[in-house]
């Protein structure tokens, strides 16, 4: 990773940081499992640190 054009931190900084979706979707699973939750969760690709983070649903993280 050389590029270093427009590095953002904001909305990486104090999240989990995931480095496989599958480990993200465990995240969420264990979420689900304490919380009784069952929608609105989601993991996505973080373009900042290159890894997967959990959100709520309802709004597009990238
Ligand atoms: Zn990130």
């Amino acid at each position: 990773m050389s590029s270093k054009r427009r590095i953002r931190r904001k909305s990486c900084t104090g999240k989990i940081r995931h480095t496989t979706e599958a480990e993200a979707r465990q995240h969420i699973g264990a979420l689900v499992h304490r919380k009784g939750w069952t929608g609105r969760m989601n993991a996505y690709r973080c373009p900042f640190c290159n890894g997967w983070h959990v959100g709520h649903g309802g709004r597009r993280w990238q």
